[in-house]
């Protein structure tokens, strides 16, 4: 098994039990089948040869087998699947709790396409948790117990049998090196193609305003024949290995049944032993396809690795270093900090120092650093050297990845400029942090001047698409006000703004009792700030306080 695939054995760790369960229930109803094909056909020899009837016997056991066969059947599907969804619905909690601590990364790449896409794989995956371990034991166990059985009755079938399970394992062999390269070629194709439909669809209005229908449809087109290709190659591959399985197996039969001819048998025994050679190499033949199949899921198991491996957008927590935070009100302090995205250096050797209560605007040109002071004071990422961390009254600094999420979270509200809102009400949206009451979400409706546009019980509509540009940026802030935060750190919170909605804006902020910064363009924003930090054009540094 490759690395890719034996990764995903890791998840099955909790469920010993029920894959025990399952390989025991896979066997049974396994071997049950064996014995009803052979049975009959042990009827059916002695009725042709020796003209007598089945025994008594015969048709109570062949009742009782079919009876077994059913439940055994449905009881193996019931457990393979709840088995599967089990481990599906950790695997999802596990990607979504990677994400949680892998991004925002600081390259704000959209992780949209990656985190569907390995949906999808998770999806894909179900047949490996559902359909493979126990159906490739019981496989191996029915192969075995088939070949003693056939070897008590004639050695040289049971040869057969062996070497035609040699030859089955060959299949998969040729499979693997045959469609490796293959199958990673189909997903990428795949991916390609439905990376270059979402994003055509996501600029729908841009494809329809600038009249680029065109372009996109040759472009969905050309993509959509590559794969199309790939596809059709893989899928002629596997179809000629799984013909050759078929002649695998036809062969092995007829040379049983010749065998059988030539050698001392009983005439009446044969089509049971025939048919015992079917059984015992048949499921063999299916193990193989499964196995077959497994290799198809390679990319889907790399691509859910390679997103649960994701490294942690900022370095996490170790409990022994937590810190409290200090009661009373709380400043927020940079401290010789340096930053890097990629290549553009932002911020070297910068200084901030707001103290507790302290109301303080940032202002500068575009580019010079402002987003990304915010994104680390809010700790979305860590600064490449340096220190961000809250100040108590006593001036000790606290840093920000000493904390737990948890209290930090409590503490510091930031509101980014391209924040986003959910669907689900305006009240679901605001209220979630518990701080804060509807009375309180409905004043500060009314006090931002859109309780007359969207009330506590509108629905916003996937990621807030009924809201107006203003609307929306009036609703983040609020959101960050009710949660009731000892720092506010806002992005722009008028720049979507009219002078008079923006004015409401400055009222709401003025009269904060918590430690606020405001970075913004605009003075008349700036102007209730305590002091104004003006950062220049290119790197931003500053000298210590
Ligand atoms: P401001 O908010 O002052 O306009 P930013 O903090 O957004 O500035 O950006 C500062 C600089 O960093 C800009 O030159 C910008 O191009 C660059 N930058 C911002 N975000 C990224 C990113 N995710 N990846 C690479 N460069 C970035």
């Amino acid at each position: 098994m490759t690395g890719e695939l034996s990764a995903l054995v890791t998840h099955l760790g909790r469920e010993r039990r029920a894959i025990a369960g399952t390989i025991v229930l896979v066997t049974v109803s396994l071997v049950t089948l064996g014995a009803l094909a052979v049975l009959p056909a042990y009827a059916l020899g002695r009725a042709v040869v020796l003209g007598q009837a089945p025994p008594g016997w015969f048709w109570a056991a062949l009742t009782g087998l079919v009876l077994l066969r059913a439940v055994l059947t449905w009881g193996e599907m019931d457990a393979s699947h709840g088995l599967a969804y089990r481990v599906l619905a950790r695997l999802r909690m596990a990607l979504f709790d990677r994400y949680a601590v892998a991004l925002p990364s600081r390259e704000r790449e959209n992780v949209g396409h990656a985190a569907s896409t390995a949906m999808a794989d998770t999806e894909r995956l179900e047949f490996f948790y559902a359909h493979t371990v126990a159906q490739l034991v019981a496989a191996a166990v029915n192969l075995l117990l088939g070949l003693c059985v056939l070897a008590l009755v004639s050695l040289p079938m049971a040869a057969v049998a062996v070497a035609a399970a040699g030859a089955l394992a060959v299949t998969v062999r040729l499979h693997a090196t045959r469609t490796q390269a293959l199958g990673h070629e189909v997903a990428d194709r795949t991916s390609a193609l439905s990376a270059r439909v979402v994003d055509a669809l996501g600029g729908l209005r841009e494809v329809l305003g600038y009249r680029l229908q065109e372009r996109v449809r040759a472009e969905i087109r050309v993509v959509g024949a590559r794969a199309a290709e790939a596809s059709g190659r893989l899928e002629t591959t596997a179809r000629m290995l799984a013909a050759l399985r078929e002649a695998v197996v036809t062969v092995a039969a007829g040379a049983v049944l010749a065998l059988a001819l030539v050698g001392d048998i009983r005439a009446a025994l044969v089509p049971a032993v025939v048919v015992l050679a079917l059984v015992t190499i048949a499921p063999a033949a299916e193990a193989a396809e499964t196995l077959a199949q497994l290799h198809r899921l390679r990319s889907s198991a790399g691509r859910v690795g390679a997103e649960l491996a994701r490294p942690p957008a900022t370095r996490p927590v170790e409990s022994p270093d937590l810190l409290r935070l200090p009661e009373g009100p709380l400043g927020l302090a940079l401290q010789d900090v340096s930053f890097t995205y990629a290549t553009t250096r932002v911020l070297e050797g910068f200084h901030l120092t707001v103290q507790p209560g302290e109301h303080v605007g940032i202002a500068g040109p575009s580019g010079a650093g402002k987003s990304t002071i915010v994104a680390l004071a809010g700790r979305l990422w860590d600064p490449d050297a340096g220190l961000v961390g809250l100040l108590g009254a006593d001036q000790a600094l606290v840093p920000l990845g000493s904390v737990s999420d948890d209290e930090l979270r409590r503490a510091i509200a930031v509101v980014e400029q391209d924040g986003r809102l959910f669907s689900g009400t305006v009240a679901d949206n605001l209220l979630g942090s518990g701080a804060s009451t509807r009375a309180d979400l409905v004043a500060g409706l009314e006090q931002l001047g859109v309780a007359e546009a969207v009330g506590a019980d509108d629905e916003l509509g996937e990621a807030g698409v009924r809201l107006s540009g203003g609307q929306a940026a009036r609703l983040r802030l609020l959101r960050a006000v009710l949660a009731r935060p000892r720092v506010l750190v806002v992005d722009e919170p008028t720049a979507d703004l009219d002078a008079e909605t923006a004015d409401r804006v400055h009222a709401l902020l003025a009269a904060l009792p918590c430690t606020v910064v405001v970075v913004s363009h605009r003075e008349q924003t700036l102007a209730g700030a305590d002091r104004v930090v003006r950062l220049g054009p290119g790197t931003a540094r500053t000298t210590p306080p």
